[in-house]
């Protein structure tokens, strides 16, 4: 069988020049390969306790709700400004060019209940760490950050100092 790595698709100058793009689409693709990326992220959670898995839009979707599901646990979206149609609590945070807003559901997460954050990929670590003020504005307690891939040299993992982060797959 091949390895999880192997199914990744590496695009170079995308979006950008200079921009290597992890391409997740090759791995759910493959059976084999969206078997092995959702049981991957899933060992990262063997010995965690907790009730709720948040994902954020869209690729935590694809990967946070069959973990959720497999673990028998809930699942909670975080969405893009405009998207949720109750009550919402919202976060803005920066991108390369301009900014970005997420929100959640203010009923989503009951104050007091663990929560395990999940997406694709950590760059930067701004679109998760935005993520996670949002639960803990809400109460929850974030006990587990698991991605995907990692892309070490922007130093996520720095800004999420203090977060028990766990990656699958990590490049430079
Ligand atoms: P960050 O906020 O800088 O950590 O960027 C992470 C977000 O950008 C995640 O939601 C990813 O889905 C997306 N992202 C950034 N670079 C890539 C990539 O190379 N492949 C797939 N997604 C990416």
């Amino acid at each position: 069988m091949k390895k999880l790595e192997e199914y990744v698709r590496s695009i170079p100058d995308f979006p950008e020049p200079g921009i290597i793009f992890r391409d997740i689409t090759t791995i759910l693709q493959d059976p084999d390969g969206l078997h092995l990326a959702i049981q991957s992220m899933q060992d990262k959670l063997k010995d965690t306790e907790f009730d709720v898995v948040v994902g954020t839009e869209s690729r935590g979707f694809i990967f946070g709700v069959p973990i959720a599901y497999n673990l028998h646990k809930a699942f909670v979206p975080v969405r893009k400004k405009g998207k949720l149609p109750c009550e919402t609590v919202s976060m803005e945070y920066d991108l390369e060019y301009g900014s970005a807003v997420i929100e959640m559901h203010k009923d989503s997460i009951k104050p007091g209940q663990k929560v395990v954050l999940v997406d694709d990929l950590v760059a930067t670590g701004g679109t998760i760490e935005a993520a996670i003020k949002l639960v803990e504005e809400l109460g929850g307690e974030v006990v587990k950050v698991v991605f995907l891939m990692e892309l070490a040299g922007l130093k996520g993992r720095e800004r999420l100092k203090g977060y028990e982060v766990e990656s699958v797959l990590c490049y430079d």
